[in-house]
């Protein structure tokens, strides 16, 4: 789930960006201030944040100072109404990664941000999440809702091919060539077996079940649908 944070003190602008968002598939957060948008976009982990310069309260050039000092590295998308050079130079000086002047046509702020974020992809692709159940790859590391959970190597390479392609029923045929690089055998009940472990580790004793079984077909760990 990609989350990109919007900062943008127009009301009209704000929601309608918002919304674009949320139905091209991303989770949008909004906020209508420069002090909000510095303080949801150091305390959360966004994938990209959306920042319009000219804010109440502080200005889209100081909140993009307060993330980078935080150390937070994930692209940000100037919005500028005044097509000047200085305010370009000035915004991918202090480590903007694009900008978009504005009035701008949501089909073009959608391309920046699908561009922003493949390139930022080779960050986000170390670690692997769903709901509060969270997989890094560089460290070899899982946690559930910050609980550090010890898993064999089978089943740290089978949670993260379930994770790679979460919401997806994976036929245990897959399973079994991707994890145990062998070929299905019907008669096997290894994967039944594995899967079982797995779930004993990472959903007997949390809420919601992530790991869900599709009678018939394979497995599926997904969150469930937020309402
Ligand atoms: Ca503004």
């Amino acid at each position: 789930m990609v989350k990109i944070l919007i900062v943008e003190d127009e009301r009209k602008t704000g929601d309608y960006l918002r919304q674009g968002l949320s139905e091209a598939g991303f989770v949008a957060d909004l906020a209508r201030d420069g002090i909000d948008g510095a303080h949801l976009a150091t305390q959360n982990d966004y994938d990209l944040v959306v920042l319009d310069v000219m804010l109440p309260g502080m200005d889209g050039w100081e909140v993009l100072r307060r993330i980078r000092a935080q150390g937070r590295s994930m692209p940000v998308l100037f919005l500028t109404a005044r097509d000047q050079v200085d305010d370009r130079v000035k915004g991918l000086e202090l480590g903007a990664d694009d900008y978009l002047v504005k009035p701008f046509a949501f089909s073009e702020l959608l391309a920046r941000v699908r561009t922003l974020l493949r390139r930022g992809l080779g960050r986000e692709q170390q670690r692997l999440q769903v709901a509060d159940l969270e997989l890094d790859l560089l460290r070899r590391r899982v946690v559930r809702a910050g609980k550090r959970i010890d898993l064999t190597a089978k089943e740290f390479a089978l949670l993260e091919l379930l994770l790679r392609r979460q919401g997806e029923v994976l036929p245990r045929s897959l399973i079994a060539s991707q994890v145990w690089d062998m070929n299905f055998d019907s008669d096997t009940n290894v994967i039944e077996v594995a899967v079982r472990r797995l779930r004993a580790k990472v959903d007997d004793d949390f809420e919601p079940k992530l790991i869900h079984t599709v009678r018939g077909m394979g497995y599926v760990i997904e969150a469930p649908e937020q309402t």
